[in-house]
């Protein structure tokens, strides 16, 4: 007998050709679902699934820009407001010259679940362009953002929908996107987006929510499995903002890192990567070339492999963290060879399905983003909070109330995937207590 959730993979297949990041997403969380919709009847009558995988709303618009040779440039911008079932949607914006609606679709499609995982009110969006910020003037940059934020604010608001960063949106595009808001609509509405700085309505802490948040989270995977964060040896990928929280914080708690990559290869050093050499990440995130390669010359003892993942490198603990698809079959075989117990998804989903499924069959414990990287986004509805009452929090205070967010996320997909049978499988347990919360407010909510 074929499964329930198999009807509604091939609806999906049919309504979205051509992009296979957002079936991947589909496939890898209905396929979770089914024991839930084996229990629970009124969902599938309902149709709650078929509701669930087609965006409330979706737009695309042209952005038109001039760079500094005065030529004029052309780039598509696009906002996916998923759901709204929880709360006003919210997820960031990405630029990327991969961006196409597939990416989009799968990106607010995780994030759905993973901001039902925070337990906060908020509905799951995601949006961004095919623009390159890397190797562009900040003039180009506020240009481009500008000119972007000319037509996305009509469609958001603080009750609406609250856009953040991703990749290649940090606290420089940020302000752009927000000054130009504020002139549109004459309104300080700071909570209109979060990740802004902390002089004009951000949150302090926000900048290392993601990555203290995956730290933290994997930090109760390991204890759940009898074992400490402290002495762990590490390897990473990326070296964005996601890639140096986290560095940040496995440092503090104890742990060495080994390794990083970049698009043109990694950086292997023994020594361990802490203190200067973590905020050299920034330094080379910053320069705008994309490339990790100047760590090897400027650290003498490390080493650059190019145009190579670090996926072969011995180590305790697997975090990626730098885009989708990073980690395929070829490297999940050479990640278990390697004798590593422990992997958690930093980036949002960074892991092929097939590569995820071999991990997990060959006994390593893995934890998926939608769950580990909410922090981010938790701290965004913090941010949110935090504009709406107009009194600013303290550091302490942030982080305090995120490792505690961090630990429920981890505990309600521990019982949950208990409860459907799945034993201590995070991955399936993360997609089961987020969708049931989001299931629970459209049933209420009525058929919309
Ligand atoms: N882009 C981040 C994410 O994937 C943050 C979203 C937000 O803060 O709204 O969750």
């Amino acid at each position: 007998m074929g499964r329930i959730v198999d009807q509604y993979i091939e609806i999906a297949q049919r309504r979205n050709p051509g992009e296979p990041e957002f079936l991947q997403t589909i496939e890898e969380v209905l396929s979770s679902l089914e024991p839930v919709l084996q229990k629970r009847p009124d969902l599938v009558e309902s149709g709650m699934i078929e509701r669930l995988i087609e965006p409330e709303r979706g737009i695309s618009f042209r952005v038109t820009w001039v760079d500094d040779q005065g030529k004029v440039q052309v780039n598509r911008g696009y906002r996916y407001q998923f759901n709204s079932a929880l709360g006003p949607y919210k997820g960031g914006l990405r630029f990327a010259p991969s961006v196409y609606p597939g990416i989009m679709k799968f990106l607010g499609f995780e994030q759905i679940f993973k901001n039902a995982l925070t337990g906060l009110p908020i509905g799951g969006a995601k949006g961004g362009s095919d623009f390159d910020p890397n190797g562009k003037s900040n003039g180009e940059v506020m240009r481009f953002c500008q000119s972007f934020m000319t037509e996305l604010f009509r469609y958001i608001g603080p009750e609406i929908d609250v856009p953040a960063g991703d990749l290649g949106v940090g606290a420089r595009e940020i302000g752009y996107l927000y000054g130009q808001y504020k002139r549109l609509t004459t309104k300080f509405d700071g909570g209109v987006i979060t990740g802004k700085g902390i002089v004009y309505g951000g949150l302090p802490g926000r900048t290392e929510a993601t990555g203290y948040g995956i730290v933290f989270f994997t930090r109760n995977m390991l204890e759940a499995c009898g074992e400490k964060l402290e002495g762990k040896t590490v390897v990473i990928s990326g070296f964005g903002n996601v890639a140096w929280g986290t560095a940040v914080k496995l440092n503090e708690l104890g742990a060495k890192l080994l390794a990083f990559s970049g698009p043109d290869g990694y950086i292997l050093d023994e020594a361990g990567i802490s203190g200067e050499k973590v905020d050299y990440m920034l330094e080379l995130r910053n320069s705008g070339k994309n490339i990790c390669k100047p760590y090897a010359d400027k650290f003498p003892g490390s080493k650059f492999f190019a145009g190579e993942k670090p996926w072969g490198v011995k180590a305790d603990l697997y975090i990626p963290c730098a885009m989708q698809n990073d980690v395929h079959l070829e490297h999940a075989k050479q990640i278990v060879a390697s004798g590593c117990k422990f992997y958690c998804e930093g980036a949002n989903m960074p892991t092929t399905n097939e590569a995820l499924e071999y991990l997990m069959a060959n006994g390593v414990t893995c934890g998926p983003a939608k769950a580990a990287n909410a922090g981010g986004v938790a701290c965004s509805a913090i941010e949110m909070s935090q504009n709406s009452r107009k009194m600013p929090m303290k550091r302490e205070e942030v982080y305090e109330q995120l490792e505690t967010i961090m630990k429920n996320i981890h505990d309600s997909a521990a019982a949950a995937s208990e409860e459907y049978g799945f034993g201590y499988n995070l991955v399936a347990g993360a997609n089961i207590a987020g969708f049931l919360k989001v299931a629970e407010a459209m049933t209420a909510q009525g058929y919309v």
